[in-house]
């Protein structure tokens, strides 16, 4: 049913181009493509002849038509012209003329009586516009509708209130075509409507839209081989079906072990595809990072409120230590220690994430209380490395710069990872101080710290700076430093996975 108008829109574009590729199939959806054309113009007509009564003009008629023929409406959006316009307004329909109207609208039948005092209810109830869009809401975003539209050929859409309704017609569009070209189906209204409340919000890009179709478990069950993968991506980021030379040296890189992935990213960077974003309005974004297969626990130091108690300073010691402790705070940005480490670990989090790192952390706000034993253990649960986030402090405001702390080769309880460690450390404090500027004050090793010892995967307690500092307390409690500061643990972080493997 979507494969006729797939074809046709993969037409048009194949026209648009002047593309000289002969492809099968393609052909073949020729006849349809001006019954295509005939079919929008009875959907608006019929839309000023139930909503208006009266025959389009033929200004309006070709506004509306061409809007759903280049893919700048859809059939909600347009029906939302008709029955929110002034001159739908003025006929001054009562409650019961509307849902009547609404009725023939978008079921194409008249009213039957439960149903219409349902909605005569529901609009007693809710007084002038509120009544209206709830109204609006229940028929354009029926199944009956969507008939209505598949029937013209009219991609229905979906209607969302909450959202300002001019500028979702487009998003809606580029959503649907996600839908028909990777998943080989029309759109469900939630994941429509899912897909274009994450891409109105620029909570994700394009990329991350596409991604996220084609990494979807409906998509692999689909089982396409590389071929079918190759193809699916042409028309998905250049618009068009492929040609042979192209695909075959897509094919190959495949054959030749270049993931599924390198090779979505090398279509999301085409110009095609930065065209199509852009046609319908919408950020391509950054080609997405292949995942790393490694999890990083960080450990935002402290806390508001502290663990009590004791626990043992390493695994069966019988030296006992406090659970946890309050920590510091900014002589100069008034921050606590815990705040602070906070802030920083949930922009490395984002960062490490979008390098491709799953990422686990020992607390997620400022009200959990955690012992230093929970946190290690957290780690041991399946993390490759515990980054521990905190900051210092001394007595003398002159005292700055960062260290990074780890066991040393004798730590009692866990001296198997001290390599790791080691190297963690080292190569966090480097990239830190380097891309940061704050004074290196190079690795000490000592077994004193709880969550070190009870960690049992490579460990580094990084003391980011001295907030008894001026200069360093300002600098941290600064956004676009931490910028810095983040990018550097970053680094630190990809070096060290790169030298441990
Ligand atoms: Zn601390």
């Amino acid at each position: 049913m979507k494969k006729t108008s797939l074809s046709k829109r993969i037409l048009s574009i194949l026209t648009a181009a002047v593309m000289l590729f002969t492809m099968t199939g393609a052909a073949s959806a020729e006849p349809s493509s001006q019954s295509g054309s005939d079919g929008v113009e009875g959907f608006v007509k019929r839309l000023y002849s139930i909503a208006l009564g009266r025959e389009a003009d033929p200004a309006g008629l070709n506004d509306w038509s061409s809007q759903l023929r280049d893919k700048r409406a859809t059939g909600v959006s347009v029906a939302y012209g008709f029955i929110f316009s002034p001159e739908y307004t003025n006929r001054e329909k009562t409650d019961e003329e509307s849902v009547e109207l609404m009725y023939r609208m978008f079921f194409g039948r008249e009213s039957d009586p439960t149903g219409k005092a349902y909605w005569l209810k529901m609009l007693s109830e809710n007084e002038g516009d509120a009544g209206r869009i709830k109204l609006f809401e229940g028929f354009a975003n029926s199944k009956e509708f969507r008939q209505i539209c598949d029937s013209y050929g009219v991609v229905r859409g979906v209607y969302i209130p909450t959202l300002e309704y001019k500028t979702t017609g487009k998003t809606e569009l580029f959503v649907n075509r996600l839908y028909e070209i990777v998943l080989g189906r029309g759109c469900d209204d939630t994941g429509m409507r899912d897909w274009t409340v994450k891409l109105i919000n620029k909570q994700i890009s394009g990329t991350e839209a596409a991604y996220g179709f084609f990494a979807s478990q409906e998509y692999l069950g689909r089982n396409r081989s590389d071929e079918e993968y190759v193809e699916d991506l042409y028309l998905a980021f250049l618009g068009r079906a492929s040609d042979a030379s192209g695909k075959a040296g897509w094919v190959e890189k495949l054959k030749n072990g270049d993931s599924r992935l390198s090779v979505f990213n090398g279509f999301q960077g085409s110009q095609e595809f930065l065209g199509i974003c852009s046609d319908y309005g919408i950020d391509r974004g950054d080609p997405i990072r292949e995942k790393t297969g490694k999890t990083v626990c960080i450990d935002p130091g402290h806390s508001s409120v502290i663990a009590p108690g004791y626990v043992p300073l390493g695994p069966g010691s019988s030296e006992q230590k406090l659970a946890d402790a309050s920590g510091t705070y900014g002589r100069w940005s008034g921050l606590k220690e815990y705040e602070l480490t906070m802030i920083v670990s949930n922009k490395l989090k984002t960062e490490l994430e979008s390098r491709g790192y799953e990422v686990i952390m020992t607390r997620y706000d400022n009200n959990t209380p955690v012992d230093c034993v929970t946190r290690a253990e957290i780690a041991n649960k399946g993390a490759d490395i515990m980054v521990r986030i905190h900051a210092d402090a001394l007595s003398s405001s002159s005292a700055n710069g960062a260290v990074a702390i780890c066991i040393s080769p004798s730590n009692p309880w866990n001296p198997q990872t001290y390599s790791g460690s080691r190297l963690l450390a080292d190569c966090l404090i480097g990239r830190y101080c380097s891309t940061t500027g704050i004074r290196n004050r190079g690795v000490s090793e000592q077994n004193d710290m709880t969550g070190n010892n009870w960690s049992k995967v490579p460990c580094v307690l990084f003391e980011m700076g001295f907030m008894t500092n001026q200069s360093d307390d300002l600098n941290m409690a600064d956004a676009s430093f931490q910028t810095k500061m983040v990018k550097g643990l970053a680094d630190g972080i990809d070096l060290y996975f790169e030298k441990a493997g």
